[in-house]
This record gives structure tokens, C-alpha cells and sequence, in this order.
């Protein structure tokens, strides 16, 4: 073992002489101190590994050992021990009771060797406490400059989601002072937690729109303070697009589906000549696959015309053909294709429209548009069951119609329900893959509801069905309105 220093504070020197002949025997070295704060000063350049204090001192303010004045002369960690005769265990108790880290008798009664180095491993440990803790403290403050230092926002908040910190960037967006709440109520306006911080204990990751109207991408991840607690550090990166890239990217989508239209109309008219036989006779096998080319031709100019539909509603260049109309009427539009997409896959179609349901001012070509497009959705995504197209009338403020898709199908997660808005998404599953689409319908379907003055949403539950519902207001010059 390491030889380690002893220091004796007291004036006892049959005690002195005793406990140095035993534990030079030992290996440890030991040196005497006077009990007074000019004593345990000059103990600090020995700097001994245990404090000895004689509890035989006279008494001096902070106890009798005198932790405090020990301590200040510059013994933060090292173990203090007390000297005691053997009679005297009612000092001994006292010096314990006023922190001492354990006692030895005087003389010395067999071999102390394993209370001191208990004592001074037990010291080691509580210094690696503290150096863990101070590190964790400094490794804290390290998260907090460098949060500070990020251009988009983050925070930190405790287990029961009370903000912490927020960085200049968060601040900037919901001003001072507001870290008394919750990050759920003060940053996304909820009164509970946030699903995806419920349900996840380590990393977590979301989309969030923040106060200032920019889209932001956030990830958090757990940290330890120096008390043990554990802190939730959110940071985000921006991802508003930028409007010069939209502009372009609108241009190309513009350019390259006009493009597309001229040879896919090519396409289309030469499948129409050869299958008239125009062309010449084909046999079963050629009519087959011109079949092929002409459907698939199809598809293709539908999605281009979604893309260029698409393009032009999210560009605003889009009017609105408005007049009074009926739902019914405007269901007559799409109904006969519905109908037969719906027994193609062996579904009913219900429709339940009450008789004395206010007209509406709209496109009806448009209000056509959405309803073959959420049905359609509903007769794609369902394998068996009902899909059932009803409306109603709320008459709350000026009054809405309300239109709602149902159907009995695979659903939508509830992660991906609020995104299936977004412009091409698509949730990831094989079943929806398995369909054709580009992710485009319930964009536009949702940009031409608002511009009805109208709103569009959803509701779903994975594996149960789904049922989109828009309202839109109702007509005024109408009897029930
Ligand atoms: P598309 O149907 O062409 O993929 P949409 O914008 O119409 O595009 O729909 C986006 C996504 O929303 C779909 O790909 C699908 O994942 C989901 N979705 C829409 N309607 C339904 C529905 N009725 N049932 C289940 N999932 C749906």
C-alpha cells in the first residue's frame, strides 16, 4: 500500500508516541498538529491523507471534533477521525454526531489499519461523487452555452415537462418570462403532454408549426443533472421551405407536366388508331397490350393533371365557378364512378342525404373534385365493408353543411393523420403502397374547401376506418340557413 500521511491535531504525547510506533508499523506516517486554526494551517502542507483530532481538545465552536474550522483551514475531503479514550464514549458519540467519519481508541487496541483505510475509501468514493457531480454540473452548463449559441429554437424541461431553459431563438418566438409552464401548454397550446414525449423514453422526434408560422423539425433527448433528475433537451432545425426554392420547384412541376401533356396525348390517340384497327388488324395477345399502354397511359395523364391541379391551387391560380347548388346534384357528378369502383371491390356505397339539407354557393365541379377523391380514398383503403357518404346541416353561427367520407378500412395512424394534408405523403405501409397515388388528392381537396371558406379534416383509428368530414357554409338566401 501507498505510504499515506496522518495528521494528529492534540497535545496528548502519550497518545502521539503510541499511535506513531503503531502506525509507522503500518506504513503510515504520522505528524502531530496543535488543536488551533494556526495548527490545522500548518497541517496543510503535510497534506495528509486522515485527519486524527484528539477528542481530549478543548471544545472549540463547531463541535469537538471542530468539522467547520477543520474544513476552512483547507481539508475539504479528507476523513476526520476521532481519539478517544476508552471510558469516554459520550465524546465519542458527540464527535460522530457533529460529523466525524469514525474514531479510534487511545492506546491504540489492536490494529487500526482497517478503520482507516474503510475511512479513506469511503473519502475517495464521496470525492468521486463530487467529481462526477461537479462534471455533470459543468457537462449541464456545456448543453446550456451550447443551446444558446443555435439559430432555431430549443429548451430543456424537468420530467413533469416544466420548462426549464429556453434558448435566444425560443425566446425570441414566445417572448420573456413564460417559463413558469409547461413546454405542452406554452409552446403547441395543449393541455397534456404531447404523445410522442408520453410514449418515448429516450430520443424523440416531431414536426411542430411554432407561434411565428415557421415549420420546424425537433429532436430530444434525455440528459442527468448533477441531483440525479433527468431533463428533456429539445432542439429543432428550421424547415420552412424557402420560398425561392418553392417558386422553382413550382416552375419545374409546372414545366415538366405541360411537357408531359403533348406526348401523352400522342400516346393515347395512337392506342386509340391501332385498337380501332386503323392501323391494320391486331391479334388478341397485340389488343391486350395496347390495352395495357392505353391504361397506363391513363394513370399517367391523371397524375400529371393532379400535378398541374395541384401546382396551380397551392400557386392561388385558380377560379372559383360559383353558383347555388344542391349536394345531391353535385353528388350526381361523380356517383356512377363511384359506384362502380365500389362493386369493382365488392364494397356498398351508402349515400344518406336528408331531404331538407341547405343549398351551398360553390364550384360544384370542384366540391365534385373532393368528394371523388375522399370517397375514392375510402374505396381504396377499405377491403371490405361500407363506404358511406352522408351530410348534415349544424347550425351553428351562420350555419354549415357538413359532408362526411366513412368507411370501414385500414385507418390512418395517428402519427400520420395530420400529415396525410401534406403534399405528397403518403403513409408507409405495404397496403398503401399497394395502391396507386401520388399524395396528392387531400392537398388539393384541402385547398379547395378553404377556398369555399370551408374546412376539411380527418378522423381515424388504425385498423378501424377513417372518415374525412368538410363543412362548408351553408347558403344564406337558403330557408334553413
Ligand atoms: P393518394 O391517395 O393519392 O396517396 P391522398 O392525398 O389522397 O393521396 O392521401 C394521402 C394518404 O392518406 C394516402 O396515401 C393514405 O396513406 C392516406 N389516406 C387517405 N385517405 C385514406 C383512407 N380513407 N383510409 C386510409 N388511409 C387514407
Amino acid at each position: 500500500m501507498k505510504l499515506k500521511r496522518i495528521a494528529y491535531f492534540g497535545d496528548d504525547r502519550d497518545a502521539i508516541e503510541d499511535l506513531r510506533e503503531t502506525l509507522e508499523k503500518i506504513n503510515l506516517q504520522l505528524k502531530d498538529f496543535s488543536p488551533t486554526r494556526a495548527g490545522s494551517l500548518e497541517a496543510v502542507g503535510f497534506n495528509p491523507d486522515l485527519i486524527l483530532w484528539d477528542l481530549d481538545n478543548a471544545e472549540v465552536d463547531g463541535g469537538n471534533p471542530p468539522i467547520e474550522m477543520i474544513r476552512e483551514s483547507g481539508f475539504e475531503n479528507q476523513p476526520i477521525l476521532g481519539v478517544a479514550k476508552r471510558e469516554d464514549a459520550e465524546k465519542i458519540v458527540k464527535s460522530l454526531a457533529s460529523g466525524a467519519t469514525d474514531f479510534i481508541y487511545k492506546p491504540v487496541i489492536g490494529n487500526p489499519l482497517p478503520r482507516l483505510v474503510a475511512a479513506m475509501s469511503a473519502s475517495q468514493r464521496d470525492k468521486r461523487v463530487n467529481w462526477s457531480n461537479r462534471a455533470l454540473d459543468t457537462m449541464n452548463e456545456q448543453v446550456r452555452t451550447i443551446l444558446s449559441s443555435l439559430k432555431d429554437p430549443a429548451y430543456i424541461v424537468d420530467p413533469e415537462f416544466n420548462i426549464l431553459y429556453m434558448n435566444r431563438a425560443a425566446i425570441e418566438i414566445y417572448g420573456e418570462g413564460i417559463e413558469d409552464g409547461t413546454c405542452y401548454h406554452m409552446f403547441y397550446g395543449r393541455s397534456q403532454p404531447c404523445d410522442v414525449c408520453l410514449k418515448s423514453k429516450g430520443t424523440a422526434r416531431w414536426r411542430s408549426i411554432l407561434k411565428n408560422g415557421k415549420a420546424y423539425r425537433f429532436m430530444s433527448t434525455v440528459i442527468v443533472n448533477s441531483k440525479g433528475e433527468f431533463e428533456k433537451v429539445a432542439m429543432s432545425t428550421d424547415i420552412t421551405p424557402d420560398e425561392e426554392v418553392m417558386k422553382i420547384y413550382k416552375t419545374f412541376i409546372s414545366n415538366v407536366s405541360h411537357d408531359l401533356r403533348t406526348p401523352l396525348a400522342a400516346i393515347d390517340q395512337y392506342a386509340n388508331i391501332m385498337l380501332e384497327g386503323l392501323a391494320g388488324d391486331l391479334n388478341e395477345d397485340q389488343k391486350k397490350y395496347i390495352e395495357v399502354v392505353k391504361r397506363s397511359s391513363f394513370r399517367l395523364g391523371n397524375l400529371v393533371e393532379n400535378l398541374i391541379d395541384a401546382n396551380n391551387i397551392l400557386s392561388g391560380h385558380f377560379k372559383l365557378k360559383l353558383r347555388v347548388s344542391k349536394i345531391p346534384d353535385i353528388l350526381d357528378i361523380v356517383l356512377e364512378r363511384l359506384n362502380s369502383q365500389a362493386q369493382e371491390k365488392g364494397l356498398r356505397l351508402q349515400v344518406q342525404i336528408p331531404g331538407d339539407l341547405p343549398s351551398v354557393y360553390v364550384d360544384t365541379q370542384r366540391i365534385a373534385q373532393v368528394i371523388a377523391n375522399l370517397a375514392g380514398n375510402s374505396i381504396k383503403f377499405t377491403e371490405e365493408g361500407i363506404v358511406q357518404i352522408r351530410a348534415g346541416y349544424m347550425p351553428r353561427g351562420d350555419g354549415r353543411v357538413i359532408v362526411s367520407v366513412e368507411d370501414s378500412g385500414i385507418g390512418i395512424p395517428s402519427d400520420d393523420l395530420s400529415r396525410v394534408f401534406d403534399m405528397f405523403y403518403r403513409v408507409e405501409s405495404d397496403q398503401v403502397f399497394l395502391e396507386e397515388g401520388a399524395g396528392l388528392g387531400l392537398t388539393i381537396s384541402r385547398e379547395i374547401i378553404r377556398a369555399h371558406g370551408g374546412t376539411l379534416w380527418a378522423e381515424s383509428l388504425e385498423g378501424m376506418g377513417s372518415a374525412f368530414h368538410f363543412a362548408l357554409p351553408a347558403h344564406k338566401g337558403d330557408k334553413n340557413s
